[in-house]
């Protein structure tokens, strides 16, 4: 896997302060996609053990709320081992942090209750160890300056302990910007 981007101390994708990882490649190709220069998966630099590692301390400060993952396309079937690795190693070392994840795929295609080239055995992993999965391509018609955590109204922002607990999507419910049905 290759990565496009580390964001320290960000705050616009999550709560809290947290460090995002951008990983490389997506084939959703969104019109108006705010990161296509990440659409290639060699796009960027290899993520190696060096920056996992670099990425996992930057999470350890006591102010550091979590570790968010966005692209590209953090669910794509190439991503995924790698993702894997890293996501359980911050389970095991921060286990009271969160973890985000932002797919274009929704979570109907990552459990494969719909068609999806990503609703692999890894996918269910990942989401096992992940807390908060905003989902959905990015749809400029719908797109809103001022949704938090989100860019356009489409896009679910989604509890994933509830969501595969319930085997059907559950809404963040801490979100204060929430409304029911958008
Ligand atoms: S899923 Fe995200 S990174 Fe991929 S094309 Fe859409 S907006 Fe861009």
């Amino acid at each position: 896997m290759n990565y496009a981007n580390i964001k320290y101390c960000d705050i616009a994708n999550g709560p809290g302060v947290r460090t995002s990882l951008f990983v490389s490649g997506c084939t959703h190709r969104c019109k108006g996609c705010f990161n296509s220069e990440a659409w290639s998966f060699t796009a960027g630099e290899p993520f190696t053990a060096e920056v996992k590692e670099r990425v996992l301390a930057s999470c350890e400060p006591d102010w550091i709320t979590g570790l968010s993952l966005l692209g590209g396309e953090p669910m794509e079937p190439e991503n995924q081992e790698a993702l894997l690795g890293l996501v359980t190693a911050f389970r095991e070392r921060l286990p009271q942090k969160s973890i985000w994840c932002y797919s274009g795929y929704t979570f109907e295609q990552l459990i494969g209750a719909e068609p999806s080239r990503a609703a692999t055995p890894a996918a269910l992993r990942l989401m096992e160890r992940m807390d908060v999965l905003v989902d959905g391509e990015f749809i400029e018609d719908q797109h809103d300056v001022t949704l938090r955590f989100r860019g356009s109204l489409n896009q679910r922002i989604l509890s994933l302990p509830a969501s595969l607990r319930e085997g059907k999507a559950m809404y963040w419910k801490d979100d204060p910007m929430f409304v029911h049905g958008r």
